[in-house]
């Protein structure tokens, strides 16, 4: 069905356990993304938002809660069998174009392989689609018949797209598509996406670790801390008046052009270790409106205005007996 949501996540907890060692990478983690939306997956080094990537993608199984995809659960008893019916709708977008790449292999070949996998085309047309592939992210037709080194890290990084576009997926995940590239090849490739998007309507998580990045591309924000989402709210919102404590932090450290803007408490310290996460609010060793409920209670994502969601005291003032 052409208006089925490519994703829901309800409730996702992740934990890696090495030996006695537990830990607990996302806590209850919930959101959606529509057809042809991009959510900005967005936080720190640490937070879990890749391995977020990763279990829409199937390389991990999450400890707890449920992923739809396409409407088919990808949790639970039939996760084997609906991964593989939805596979070819699903594609990812790694931050490093340099390793998604086989120096030995020409370009023509990266792009056409999952095409080949797939089976049943002739080489012909294999080839052109694989020449419509290179032109719809921009590149020559004769990259085909060049390797990688031949190429900058923004054209690998198309090389890539093109990659993923084979197979006509629905739904990429985009995770730091950008952050190994100059500002102004960033631009190109969040455009190129986008146009991507209008193009043939596709749904992007779009991965990054700060705000920046996502405001040209994506159509909601997810803010995500130590694990858990703490603010999930439409992009203009977000930035006209950020609600969390931590997003205004974020906020706060992108830089402007402004000399005479007044800037706000620049965020301290670390995101704490998810061995041992600290009580209470995971943000409160960290947190410039910090009161005594929150090292204790922990807060939940609550409903703070259309299509907003915050989860802090300060949009919660009816203390509640919920410490974990
Ligand atoms: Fe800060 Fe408390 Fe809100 Fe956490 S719950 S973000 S510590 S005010």
């Amino acid at each position: 069905m052409a208006d089925e949501l490519p994703v829901e996540v309800r409730d996702v907890d992740m934990a890696f356990r090495t030996g006695a060692v537990t830990q607990q990478v996302l806590h209850k983690v919930s959101f959606t993304i529509r057809p042809g939306e991009t959510l900005g997956l967005v936080g720190e080094s640490g937070s879990g938002k890749s391995t977020m990537g990763r279990i829409l993608v199937g390389l991990y199984v999450p400890t707890g809660g449920s992923v739809r995809l396409f409407g088919r659960p990808i949790t639970g008893a039939e996760r084997r069998g609906n991964l593989a019916a939805v596979r070819s709708r699903l594609q990812f977008v790694f931050q490093d174009p340099h390793s998604a790449l086989n120096p030995r292999m020409r370009i023509g070949d990266s792009v056409g392989e999952p095409i080949d996998i797939a089976g049943g085309h002739s080489r012909r047309d294999r080839n052109g689609r694989v020449r419509e592939l290179l032109e719809m992210v921009g590149l020559p037709r004769d990259s085909a018949e060049r390797f990688p080194h031949e190429f900058s890290g923004g054209q690998r990084q198309r090389i890539v797209i093109a990659r993923a576009l084979a197979l006509q997926p629905s739904f990429i995940v985009c995770d730091e598509p950008v952050s190994a590239l100059d500002v102004s090849m960033q631009a190109q490739i969040v455009n190129l996406l986008m146009d991507l998007q209008e193009k043939l309507g596709l749904s992007y998580l779009f991965i990054a670790h700060d705000l920046a990045v996502v405001r040209a591309i994506a159509h909601r924000v997810a803010v995500l801390y130590a694990g858990s989402i703490v603010e999930v709210a439409p992009k203009a919102d977000l930035y006209r008046a950020p609600q969390h404590p931590y997003t205004r932090a974020l906020l706060d450290a992108v830089p402007r052009p402004d000399p005479f803007r007044k800037r706000g408490p620049v965020i301290g310290g670390e995101v704490p270790s998810l061995l041992s996460p600290p009580s209470g609010c995971r943000f409160h060793t960290r947190c410039p409106n910090v009161m005594p409920r929150c090292s204790v209670d922990v807060p939940h994502l609550l409903e703070t205005g259309p299509m907003r969601q915050a989860s802090c005291h300060l949009y919660d003032p009816e203390p509640l007996c919920n410490v974990e």
